[in-house]
Protein backbone atom coordinates (compact mmCIF):
# COMPACT_ATOMS: atom_id res chain seq x y z
CA UNK A 1 0.00 0.00 0.00
CA UNK A 2 1.76 3.48 -0.64
CA UNK A 3 0.62 6.88 -2.69
CA UNK A 4 2.70 9.09 -4.11
CA UNK A 5 2.42 12.88 -3.12
CA UNK A 6 3.34 16.01 -5.34
CA UNK A 7 2.81 19.01 -4.24
CA UNK A 8 4.07 21.92 -2.66
CA UNK A 9 5.88 22.05 0.88
CA UNK A 10 6.04 26.21 1.61
CA UNK A 11 5.79 28.78 4.65
CA UNK A 12 2.95 30.52 4.82
CA UNK A 13 1.72 33.87 6.27
CA UNK A 14 -1.79 33.76 6.99
CA UNK A 15 -4.40 36.52 7.78
CA UNK A 16 -8.03 36.18 8.69
CA UNK A 17 -10.78 37.89 10.19
CA UNK A 18 -9.94 36.30 13.56
CA UNK A 19 -6.43 36.62 13.64
CA UNK A 20 -2.70 36.23 11.74
CA UNK A 21 0.09 34.20 11.71
CA UNK A 22 3.70 34.89 11.35
CA UNK A 23 5.56 32.51 8.57
CA UNK A 24 4.17 28.73 9.54
CA UNK A 25 5.11 25.33 7.60
CA UNK A 26 2.17 24.66 4.87
CA UNK A 27 2.32 23.79 1.35
CA UNK A 28 -0.20 21.68 -0.19
CA UNK A 29 1.51 18.40 0.33
CA UNK A 30 2.45 19.17 3.47
CA UNK A 31 -1.28 19.22 4.27
CA UNK A 32 -2.35 16.07 1.93
CA UNK A 33 0.84 14.01 3.79
CA UNK A 34 -0.56 14.98 7.49
CA UNK A 35 -4.00 14.13 6.20
CA UNK A 36 -3.48 11.00 4.43
CA UNK A 37 -0.88 9.10 6.66
CA UNK A 38 -4.33 8.49 9.10
CA UNK A 39 -5.26 6.02 6.98
CA UNK A 40 -2.24 4.83 4.75
CA UNK A 41 1.42 4.47 5.09
CA UNK A 42 3.87 5.03 3.45
CA UNK A 43 3.42 7.89 1.88
CA UNK A 44 5.49 8.48 -0.84
CA UNK A 45 6.42 12.72 -0.82
CA UNK A 46 7.98 14.30 -3.93
CA UNK A 47 8.52 17.95 -3.23
CA UNK A 48 11.06 20.89 -2.39
CA UNK A 49 12.01 23.15 0.36
CA UNK A 50 14.59 25.94 0.76
CA UNK A 51 17.86 25.87 3.47
CA UNK A 52 15.36 27.85 5.87
CA UNK A 53 12.79 24.47 6.25
CA UNK A 54 12.78 23.44 9.36
CA UNK A 55 14.55 19.63 10.28
CA UNK A 56 11.99 19.58 12.77
CA UNK A 57 9.62 19.63 10.14
CA UNK A 58 10.83 16.95 7.79
CA UNK A 59 11.30 14.72 11.35
CA UNK A 60 8.18 14.72 12.52
CA UNK A 61 6.40 13.89 9.01
CA UNK A 62 9.41 10.92 8.64
CA UNK A 63 7.89 9.86 12.35
CA UNK A 64 4.73 9.85 10.30
CA UNK A 65 5.28 7.61 7.89
CA UNK A 66 5.89 10.04 5.59
CA UNK A 67 8.89 8.56 2.83
CA UNK A 68 11.20 11.88 2.00
CA UNK A 69 13.58 10.28 -0.56
CA UNK A 70 12.30 12.51 -3.28
CA UNK A 71 11.50 15.61 -1.86
CA UNK A 72 14.80 18.07 -2.55
CA UNK A 73 16.90 20.07 -0.03
CA UNK A 74 17.70 23.32 -2.75
CA UNK A 75 20.28 24.89 -0.31
CA UNK A 76 21.00 27.97 -2.70
CA UNK A 77 16.80 28.86 -2.21
CA UNK A 78 14.36 29.84 0.11
CA UNK A 79 11.12 27.76 0.96
CA UNK A 80 7.82 28.45 -1.74
CA UNK A 81 6.31 31.08 0.56
CA UNK A 82 2.89 32.16 0.10
CA UNK A 83 0.74 35.16 1.69
CA UNK A 84 -2.71 34.82 1.90
CA UNK A 85 -5.75 36.96 3.55
CA UNK A 86 -9.57 35.60 3.97
CA UNK A 87 -12.39 37.77 3.57
CA UNK A 88 -15.58 38.01 6.21
CA UNK A 89 -17.51 35.05 4.55
CA UNK A 90 -13.93 33.06 5.05
CA UNK A 91 -14.69 31.01 1.50
CA UNK A 92 -12.83 33.83 -0.69
CA UNK A 93 -9.22 34.95 -0.09
CA UNK A 94 -6.92 37.41 -2.04
CA UNK A 95 -3.05 36.30 -2.38
CA UNK A 96 -1.36 39.14 -1.14
CA UNK A 97 2.32 37.82 -2.31
CA UNK A 98 3.67 34.19 -4.04
CA UNK A 99 7.58 33.83 -3.70
CA UNK A 100 8.13 30.36 -5.57
CA UNK A 101 11.79 30.11 -4.54
CA UNK A 102 13.11 26.49 -4.47
CA UNK A 103 9.15 25.72 -6.24
CA UNK A 104 10.69 28.22 -9.40
CA UNK A 105 12.94 25.50 -10.93
CA UNK A 106 11.94 22.80 -9.29
CA UNK A 107 12.37 19.24 -11.43
CA UNK A 108 10.66 16.50 -10.13
CA UNK A 109 12.74 13.08 -9.97
CA UNK A 110 10.70 10.11 -8.81
CA UNK A 111 12.89 7.75 -6.61
CA UNK A 112 13.24 4.18 -8.08
CA UNK A 113 11.66 3.23 -4.82
CA UNK A 114 8.74 4.97 -5.59
CA UNK A 115 7.80 2.94 -8.48
CA UNK A 116 4.80 0.46 -8.24
CA UNK A 117 2.44 2.83 -5.65
CA UNK A 118 -0.99 2.21 -6.11
CA UNK A 119 -2.69 5.91 -6.07
CA UNK A 120 -0.74 8.90 -7.15
CA UNK A 121 -2.16 12.36 -5.90
CA UNK A 122 -0.82 15.22 -8.15
CA UNK A 123 -1.24 18.43 -5.59
CA UNK A 124 -1.91 21.35 -7.16
CA UNK A 125 1.26 22.46 -8.72
CA UNK A 126 2.50 23.62 -12.74
CA UNK A 127 0.56 21.17 -14.98
CA UNK A 128 4.09 20.76 -17.00
CA UNK A 129 5.77 19.55 -13.30
CA UNK A 130 2.41 16.95 -12.82
CA UNK A 131 2.80 15.45 -16.17
CA UNK A 132 6.59 14.67 -15.82
CA UNK A 133 5.95 12.71 -12.26
CA UNK A 134 3.43 11.04 -14.28
CA UNK A 135 5.47 10.13 -17.50
CA UNK A 136 8.44 9.15 -14.74
CA UNK A 137 6.38 6.25 -13.57
CA UNK A 138 7.18 3.06 -15.04
CA UNK A 139 3.71 1.58 -14.17
CA UNK A 140 0.71 3.34 -14.47
CA UNK A 141 -1.23 3.50 -10.30
CA UNK A 142 -4.41 2.23 -10.46
CA UNK A 143 -5.89 5.92 -9.49
CA UNK A 144 -4.31 9.46 -10.50
CA UNK A 145 -6.05 11.99 -9.03
CA UNK A 146 -5.41 15.83 -9.95
CA UNK A 147 -5.94 18.88 -8.18
CA UNK A 148 -5.31 22.24 -10.22
CA UNK A 149 -6.47 25.99 -9.86
CA UNK A 150 -7.47 29.01 -11.56
CA UNK A 151 -4.31 30.18 -12.34
CA UNK A 152 -2.92 26.92 -13.94
CA UNK A 153 -5.92 27.39 -16.68
CA UNK A 154 -5.18 31.39 -17.41
CA UNK A 155 -1.43 30.26 -17.81
CA UNK A 156 -0.93 27.06 -18.82
CA UNK A 157 -3.44 25.76 -20.58
CA UNK A 158 -1.69 23.42 -22.60
CA UNK A 159 0.06 21.63 -20.27
CA UNK A 160 -3.16 21.19 -18.26
CA UNK A 161 -5.00 19.82 -21.33
CA UNK A 162 -2.04 17.24 -21.36
CA UNK A 163 -2.14 16.23 -18.31
CA UNK A 164 -6.16 16.04 -17.64
CA UNK A 165 -5.81 13.54 -20.70
CA UNK A 166 -3.71 11.37 -17.85
CA UNK A 167 -6.00 11.14 -15.03
CA UNK A 168 -9.19 9.50 -13.50
CA UNK A 169 -9.96 11.90 -11.16
CA UNK A 170 -10.08 16.08 -10.89
CA UNK A 171 -10.60 17.75 -7.99
CA UNK A 172 -11.29 21.40 -8.23
CA UNK A 173 -13.87 23.59 -6.64
CA UNK A 174 -17.22 25.78 -8.39
CA UNK A 175 -15.39 28.56 -9.61
CA UNK A 176 -12.92 26.61 -10.98
CA UNK A 177 -15.28 24.29 -12.41
CA UNK A 178 -17.02 26.81 -14.59
CA UNK A 179 -14.49 28.53 -15.53
CA UNK A 180 -12.64 25.31 -17.39
CA UNK A 181 -15.74 24.14 -18.69
CA UNK A 182 -17.44 27.50 -19.39
CA UNK A 183 -20.83 26.28 -17.92
CA UNK A 184 -22.10 27.71 -14.93
CA UNK A 185 -24.83 24.90 -14.32
CA UNK A 186 -21.87 22.53 -12.48
CA UNK A 187 -23.75 19.85 -14.05
CA UNK A 188 -23.07 20.74 -17.65
CA UNK A 189 -19.78 21.93 -16.20
CA UNK A 190 -18.84 18.20 -14.97
CA UNK A 191 -20.13 16.66 -18.40
CA UNK A 192 -17.99 19.20 -20.02
CA UNK A 193 -14.77 18.25 -18.07
CA UNK A 194 -14.97 14.82 -18.22
CA UNK A 195 -14.92 14.86 -21.76
CA UNK A 196 -11.23 16.87 -21.44
CA UNK A 197 -9.86 13.55 -19.62
CA UNK A 198 -11.01 12.72 -16.30
CA UNK A 199 -13.72 10.01 -15.91
CA UNK A 200 -14.69 11.34 -12.19
CA UNK A 201 -14.58 14.90 -11.50
CA UNK A 202 -15.16 16.74 -7.91
CA UNK A 203 -16.59 19.71 -7.18
CA UNK A 204 -15.45 21.01 -3.87
CA UNK A 205 -17.79 24.03 -3.10
CA UNK A 206 -16.25 25.56 0.36
CA UNK A 207 -18.49 25.28 3.44
CA UNK A 208 -21.48 24.00 0.78
CA UNK A 209 -20.17 20.68 0.64
CA UNK A 210 -18.80 18.97 -2.25
CA UNK A 211 -20.42 16.71 -5.51
CA UNK A 212 -18.91 13.64 -6.78
CA UNK A 213 -19.65 13.12 -10.91
CA UNK A 214 -19.06 9.90 -12.90
CA UNK A 215 -21.13 9.59 -16.01
CA UNK A 216 -24.39 10.17 -14.84
CA UNK A 217 -24.40 9.63 -11.33
CA UNK A 218 -24.10 11.90 -8.80
CA UNK A 219 -23.28 12.29 -5.06
CA UNK A 220 -23.17 15.26 -2.70
CA UNK A 221 -21.24 15.20 0.34
CA UNK A 222 -22.23 17.97 3.07
CA UNK A 223 -19.66 19.95 4.67
CA UNK A 224 -20.15 19.78 8.32
CA UNK A 225 -21.59 22.96 9.82
CA UNK A 226 -19.07 23.91 12.22
CA UNK A 227 -19.02 26.18 15.43
CA UNK A 228 -15.98 28.04 14.67
CA UNK A 229 -14.13 28.16 11.32
CA UNK A 230 -10.38 29.44 12.28
CA UNK A 231 -8.55 29.40 9.30
CA UNK A 232 -9.67 27.45 6.07
CA UNK A 233 -5.99 27.33 4.72
CA UNK A 234 -5.22 23.38 2.96
CA UNK A 235 -8.65 22.54 3.50
CA UNK A 236 -8.91 21.64 -0.25
CA UNK A 237 -5.81 19.65 0.61
CA UNK A 238 -6.83 17.73 3.32
CA UNK A 239 -9.59 16.45 1.43
CA UNK A 240 -7.55 15.48 -0.58
CA UNK A 241 -5.27 13.78 1.65
CA UNK A 242 -8.20 12.08 3.49
CA UNK A 243 -9.96 10.86 0.35
CA UNK A 244 -6.60 9.04 -1.41
CA UNK A 245 -5.65 7.88 2.30
CA UNK A 246 -8.44 6.59 2.78
CA UNK A 247 -8.99 4.86 -0.83
CA UNK A 248 -5.71 3.45 -0.76
CA UNK A 249 -7.22 1.80 2.73
CA UNK A 250 -9.63 0.03 1.28
CA UNK A 251 -8.95 0.09 -2.37
CA UNK A 252 -12.48 0.26 -3.78
CA UNK A 253 -12.39 2.59 -6.49
CA UNK A 254 -15.80 2.05 -7.43
CA UNK A 255 -18.76 4.69 -7.50
CA UNK A 256 -20.02 3.43 -4.17
CA UNK A 257 -16.45 3.31 -2.78
CA UNK A 258 -15.55 6.95 -3.72
CA UNK A 259 -18.89 8.30 -2.33
CA UNK A 260 -17.37 6.77 1.39
CA UNK A 261 -13.75 8.64 0.48
CA UNK A 262 -15.46 12.05 -0.23
CA UNK A 263 -17.29 11.77 3.08
CA UNK A 264 -13.99 11.33 4.85
CA UNK A 265 -12.11 13.92 3.41
CA UNK A 266 -14.77 16.51 3.95
CA UNK A 267 -14.38 15.09 7.44
CA UNK A 268 -10.33 15.44 7.76
CA UNK A 269 -11.02 19.17 6.25
CA UNK A 270 -13.66 20.21 8.30
CA UNK A 271 -11.15 19.30 11.12
CA UNK A 272 -8.00 21.40 9.23
CA UNK A 273 -10.19 24.50 10.11
CA UNK A 274 -10.59 24.62 13.10
CA UNK A 275 -6.96 25.51 14.23
CA UNK A 276 -4.37 27.73 11.83
CA UNK A 277 -2.40 25.83 9.62
CA UNK A 278 -1.40 22.20 10.28
CA UNK A 279 -1.56 22.30 14.05
CA UNK A 280 -5.01 20.58 14.45
CA UNK A 281 -4.13 17.62 11.63
CA UNK A 282 -0.98 16.90 14.08
CA UNK A 283 -3.16 16.16 16.97
CA UNK A 284 -5.80 14.32 15.62
CA UNK A 285 -6.50 10.83 17.10
CA UNK A 286 -8.47 7.89 15.26
CA UNK A 287 -11.19 8.59 18.28
CA UNK A 288 -11.67 12.14 16.54
CA UNK A 289 -11.65 10.78 13.47
CA UNK A 290 -14.28 8.45 14.19
CA UNK A 291 -16.76 10.51 15.96
CA UNK A 292 -16.60 12.69 13.39
CA UNK A 293 -17.55 10.46 10.76
CA UNK A 294 -20.31 9.69 13.07
CA UNK A 295 -21.75 13.05 12.81
CA UNK A 296 -21.49 13.53 9.24
CA UNK A 297 -23.76 9.95 9.12
CA UNK A 298 -26.40 11.72 11.53
CA UNK A 299 -25.69 15.27 9.19
CA UNK A 300 -27.44 13.56 6.46
CA UNK A 301 -29.82 10.39 8.05
CA UNK A 302 -33.54 10.55 7.88
CA UNK A 303 -36.15 8.81 7.19
CA UNK A 304 -39.25 9.89 4.81
CA UNK A 305 -42.17 8.15 4.07
CA UNK A 306 -43.23 8.54 0.20
CA UNK A 307 -47.33 9.26 0.31
P1 LIG B 1 -5.65 25.30 -0.22
O1 LIG B 1 -6.10 26.23 0.89
O2 LIG B 1 -6.11 23.88 -0.01
O3 LIG B 1 -5.96 25.83 -1.57
O4 LIG B 1 -4.06 25.23 -0.15
C1 LIG B 1 -3.26 26.17 0.51
C2 LIG B 1 -1.79 25.79 0.39
O5 LIG B 1 -1.41 25.88 -0.99
C3 LIG B 1 -0.91 26.74 1.15
O6 LIG B 1 -0.30 26.05 2.21
C4 LIG B 1 0.11 27.27 0.14
O7 LIG B 1 1.44 27.15 0.57
C5 LIG B 1 -0.10 26.43 -1.09
N1 LIG B 1 -0.08 27.23 -2.33
C6 LIG B 1 -0.64 28.44 -2.56
N2 LIG B 1 -0.40 28.87 -3.83
C7 LIG B 1 0.33 27.88 -4.42
C8 LIG B 1 0.93 27.72 -5.73
N3 LIG B 1 0.81 28.66 -6.68
N4 LIG B 1 1.61 26.58 -5.98
C9 LIG B 1 1.73 25.64 -5.03
N5 LIG B 1 1.23 25.73 -3.78
C10 LIG B 1 0.54 26.84 -3.47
Amino acid sequence: MSVIVLGSMAFDKIETPFGKTDKIVGGAATYIAWSASNFTRPIQQISVVGADFPPEELSVLEARGVLLEGVQVNKEKKSFFWHGRYHLDMNTRDTLETQLNALGDFVPVVPPSYQGADILMLGNLAPAVQLSVVEQLTERPKLIVLDTMNFWMETAMPDLEKVLKKVDILLVNDSEARQLSGQYSLVRAAREIMKMGPKRLIIKKGEHGALLFQEDHVFFAPALPIDEVFDPTGAGDSFAGGFVGYLDSTKDFSFDGLKSAIIIGSAIASFCVEKFGTTRLRELTRQDIDKRIRQFIELVNFDIALV
